[in-house]
């Protein structure tokens, strides 16, 4: 495995690797490897020869509130974490290598981007699409992997690549979970273990809400009400918002399409923000 920390580098190595005719497939982490990013690298290794994995914590897409300071950095063991899953190249770029001083073009898809963790994280979106439109040009792969966790990521990503006509082929994988339900993410390190018993709720919540649409309920209003209940019961989940949206526009819907409506949930969990989402 290469470990590439600039730019000019990683587009040789690529350029070089497209030259052989071989297939690469991109996944785009914060760093902090955990099961979740384990799953993309393995999706990743089926779907192309190449497997490069980015390890950027991205200060474009974190609001000046939201601790981007705090942001776990283990790059030691993430990089042994992906030797270890077979990634060929690691791209670990200093912030002033992705944004230099004179930094000044952004990408920002105005639909999906607006809707749900749009309305409370104005400026995410934008950081996401610019990091990820500049991770494409830099290592320009068949295929991007990204998680099903960030749902309106990938709705917003995939999107951007036709809007662009970038002809990158996206994968989704499945969202990944701990033992009790809870999807892996990098700030579940910092619950505590009442607050990890209290944010089962989410989870819990999803599983209820499937079982209604698989027994035929269609009305969306029933079922979030359901979902609504369900959390009310745990006094430290504070809902940000739990919505059925069509999945690939993220606008919300009334009826239940079995396979093509998304509940989407984000709450806070003391000072943790969370989001799960489950296909109804
Ligand atoms: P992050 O490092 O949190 O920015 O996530 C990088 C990629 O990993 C994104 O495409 C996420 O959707 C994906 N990912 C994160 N957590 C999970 C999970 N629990 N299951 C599946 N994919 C995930």
């Amino acid at each position: 495995m290469k470990k590439i920390e600039t730019v000019a580098e990683m587009q040789r190595e690529c350029a070089a690797l497209r030259a052989a005719g071989r297939t690469i497939a991109l996944v785009v982490t914060g760093g902090s490897i955990h099961e979740g990013h384990l799953a993309l690298i393995r999706a990743a290794r089926e779907k192309a020869e190449v497997v490069v994995v980015s390890l950027f914590p991205n200060p474009l897409q974190f609001g000046a509130s939201e601790g981007f300071a705090h942001y776990p950095r283990t790059t030691e063991a993430d990089v042994a974490r992906c030797e270890e899953a077979g990634v060929d190249l690691v791209f670990l770029p200093a912030q002033e290598e992705m944004y230099p001083r004179t930094f000044s073009t952004f990408v920002t898809e105005e639909t999906i981007s607006k809707r749900l963790c749009g309305i409370s994280r104005p400026t995410h979106f934008r950081g996401v699409t610019t990091v990820m439109v500049k991770l494409i040009n830099i290592v320009r792969p068949d295929v991007l992997v990204m998680g099903q966790k960030d749902a309106q990521q990938v709705a917003v990503m995939r999107k951007v690549i036709a809007d662009l006509n970038m002809g990158v082929e996206v994968v989704k994988v499945p969202i990944v979970r701990d033992a009790d339900g809870l999807a892996c993410h990098v700030r579940n390190a910092t619950l505590t273990p009442s607050g990890r018993k209290e944010a089962q709720a989410i989870s819990q919540s999803l599983v209820r809400a499937q079982e209604m649409a698989a027994s035929g309920v269609r009305s969306t209003d029933r079922i979030i009400a359901e979902v609504t209940h369900i959390l009310a019961q745990q006094r430290r989940v504070r809902v940000i918002y739990v919505a059925i949206v069509d999945r690939t526009t993220m606008e919300t819907v009334r009826e239940v399409v079995p396979g093509e409506a998304l509940l989407m949930i984000a709450a806070w969990l003391d000072e943790v923000r969370l989001t799960d989402n489950a296909l109804l």
